[in-house]
């Protein structure tokens, strides 16, 4: 029997233990395949040792010595400097610790050490002294690239060294090559065992990336299958067949007040296919704010309707539900279509159940959760999803095929109803292989003509006062105006009071002669309504929101968007709210209020005074936070990849889907004999993730 197998606890690896895995256990690691896996954030070259006699100021410097003396301080209070001093045969340094004096029980006289860091001039002696980030003892190991890892308290370099060269040694041949011969030559990858063994101790630093990216290319090509299989196996159920009667589309189409743009018309006519096929339809509408997502969602509505089946459309709002119900009930106004709101709040007045009556069933996604029965559910159309994860979607889906097939699909038999998902939220490409790999994908790429790109203007204290007379001017004029007071969990409360008074302050100090709404979200969902048709009907001037504004919301006569505490918001979310504004042929204008203090907060400022795109403040978005606060911690939706970073490993990310597809084609269901390893590492390594 073999005992060797990664998945054996760390504790169990020679010389770890229960109490060093207690301490691994905080970077992560709780098994031998971990530590196989644990990527160095880095490679100390000791080719680079410099003699102590040689030492120049500079950022960073890795040098060797003896101990000669150690000497602990104690400074005002608290604070305190360790001391070092070390030689070589060429001269001596200082160097230094702050604030760690437990490391001088370490130190002894004429012990050699391995310390990298800082060299600096110290203000006080003058001389050159050695601010410490990394130090070892020095054992004499021949070592020329050393990894370093991701410490915690407890846990010295040398020693994860050591547990990462054991695990090699006793493991490395029990790691199975997952991947055909054919894809590692065509794609030129490193046999696994190699590429493990290079990551850790590479011979020189070339040796490095090639590791890096056979490890990357394992973790995103075993996703890639998961989630094209979960696609093909959407395309293999049984769906409907709709008949699209393309001609009395067209009446409707030519009777709308404008021409839809040719972005439109290539998505309308990638849902019609879909739809004319005989399996479900699972497709990603993406189009920025504004380029005009509702009219092809009413088509496809239509056309779905006209075969005589009933249609769902969610949106994660009641305000927003409302306003996809008075836009998409006024654009088929002149059509025999019968369209039912349907939210928490109609629902507390009448209690619908049965939907029989309707074709068209407009809601928040609570219509979903509560017990309505459809009659003949044909086609689900999903707003602002981005929100969700694979899993999510995946659940939301198994909900509405459970509602359709409820009713009116064949007796006890699976009925899976057309699924479109919309967002607003320009997905940069990385991102969307992983989050929407299971989807089929549409972009809006192109606005609806006749729309003057928004001025963006970063506005700081000094100038506040102008732009509360530029707004004038724009109310004057009729316009309305939007301002955003940030709401930041942790403190609900205190921000919604900040909102209040700053609501009060508008309305008594600057604007006394205008109608100053308050918009939040502790209001009960009838009191938005209330609020945002007054607003929508001119009768306020200026509405304070939290940001509940955030998506959708449409006020073409708003020409003024402006952000308090801009600093605070995402960017991405900077621009869904700039994104409320400029819907008319007039000029709008975005007014960033704030202070950004940090670079992170100046870039984003940045951004959105140079730019009105959002694939780029997208892109811009998720290099300055990363994917995981790009998509909003709470349900991020995206996987933990073992080695692979999707935003920097996206050319091999791209690699390994197209390589996954080329799988796919040759053993649609992984079903060769050689391919089972794969099969069963799709499950151990995402199954949670895809909810297998
Ligand atoms: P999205 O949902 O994508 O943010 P909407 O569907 O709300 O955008 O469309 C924004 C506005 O543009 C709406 O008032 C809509 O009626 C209008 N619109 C949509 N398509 C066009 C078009 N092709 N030409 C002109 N206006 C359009
Ligand atoms: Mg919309």
């Amino acid at each position: 029997m073999n005992d060797k197998r990664l998945d054996t606890p760390i504790q169990y690896l020679k010389g770890v233990g229960p109490k060093l895995a207690k301490v691994l256990k905080k970077v992560g690691l709780e098994t031998v395949e971990d530590i196989l896996y644990f990527v160095p954030r880095e490679y100390e070259d000791r080719t680079q040792i410099v003699p102590l006699g040689k030492v120049q100021p500079a950022d960073f410097v890795i040098v060797k010595g003896l101990v000669a003396s150690v000497n602990n301080q104690n400074t005002r209070g608290r604070f305190s400097v360790l001391k070092v001093r070390l030689e070589d045969r060429s001269g001596y340094i200082e160097a230094v610790w702050f604030n760690q004096p437990y490391l001088s029980g370490l130190f002894s006289h004429g012990m050699k050490l391995i310390v990298s860091g800082r060299v600096e001039m110290s203000e006080y002696s003058g001389t050159m002294q050695l601010v410490v980030r990394e130090f070892e003892i020095d054992l004499g190991e021949d070592l020329k690239f050393v990894p370093r890892y991701p410490l915690t308290k407890g846990l010295y370099p040398k020693k994860i060294r050591e547990i990462v060269k054991t695990a090699v040694n006793d493991y490395l041949k029990e790691i199975p090559d997952l991947l055909p011969e054919e894809i590692k030559t065509k794609y030129a990858l490193l046999d696994i065992e190699k590429a493990i063994k290079k990551l850790h101790f590479p011979d020189n630093l070339a040796e490095v990336e090639p590791a890096h990216k056979r490890l990357a290319f394992d973790d995103f090509f075993v996703f890639q299958l998961g989630l094209l299989l979960r696609r093909k196996k959407t395309k293999k159920t049984p769906g409907i067949a709709f008949e699209i009667d393309q001609t009395n589309l067209d009446l409707f189409t030519n009777q709308l007040p404008f021409e839809l743009t040719k972005a439109q018309q290539r998505v309308l006519s990638e849902i019609l296919a879909d739809m004319k096929g005989k399996h479900p339809m699972s497709r990603l509408i993406q189009g920025d704010v504004g380029s005009g997502k509702t009219i092809v969602a009413t088509i496809a509505a239509l056309a779905a309707i006209q075969n005589g089946y009933q249609v769902a459309i969610m949106a994660p709002t009641e305000i927003l539900a409302q306003q996809h119900y008075t836009k998409v009930a006024d654009f088929l106004s002149g059509q025999n279509v019968r369209v039912k709101l349907l939210t928490g709040t109609t629902q507390r007045k009448e209690q619908v159940s049965e939907t029989a009556e309707w074709n068209l069933l407009i809601g928040t996604h609570a219509l979903i959760e509560e017990k309505v029965q459809f009659e003949k559910l044909g086609l689900v159309i999903i707003d602002e999803q981005h929100r969700f994860g694979v899993l999510q979607r995946a659940k939301l889906k198994q909900k509405a095929c459970l509602l359709a097939s409820r009713r009116s699909g064949p007796a006890g038999r699976d009925f899976n109803p057309d699924i479109i998902f919309m967002t607003a939220t320009p997905i940069p490409r990385s991102l969307a292989f992983t989050l929407y790999g299971d989807l089929d994908r549409s972009i809006i790429d192109e606005m609806p003509p006749g729309r003057t790109p928004i001025k963006t203007n970063y506005v700081p204290k000094s100038k506040r006062k102008s732009s509360y007379g530029f707004m004038r001017k724009e109310i004057e004029q009729g316009r309305q105006i939007f301002i955003v007071c940030p709401l930041v969990e942790e403190s609900e409360k205190l921000d919604l009071k900040a909102a209040m008074e700053e609501a009060v302050r508008l309305q008594e100090d600057i604007f006394p002669d205008y109608k100053v709404g308050l918009l939040h979200g502790r209001l009960k969902g009838e009191e938005k309504e209330r609020i945002m048709n007054e607003f929508k009907a001119g009768k306020l001037h200026i509405l304070v929101s939290t940001t509940v504004i955030e998506v959708g919301i449409d006020i073409p006569n708003a020409s003024v968007m402006v952000v308090e505490h801009a600093e605070r918001f995402g960017l991405s979310q900077l621009h869904q709210l700039r994104g409320r504004i400029g819907r008319g042929v007039d000029q709008s204008y975005c007014f960033l209020f704030g202070d950004p203090k940090t670079e992170e907060a100046k870039e984003r400022v940045k951004a959105m005074v140079e730019s009105t795109d959002g694939f780029h403040i997208a892109e811009v978005d998720l290099r300055l936070r990363g994917p995981g606060d790009f998509l909003g911690v709470r349900q991020s939706g995206l996987p933990s990849f073992r080695v692979a970073d999707i935003i920097k490993d996206e050319e091999i990310l791209r690699e390994a889907r197209q390589a996954a597809k080329e799988l796919l084609k040759a053993d649609p269901t992984l079903k060769a004999e050689e391919h089972q390893l794969l099969k069963e590492s799709i499950k151990s390594m995402y199954g949670k993730f895809l909810g297998y």
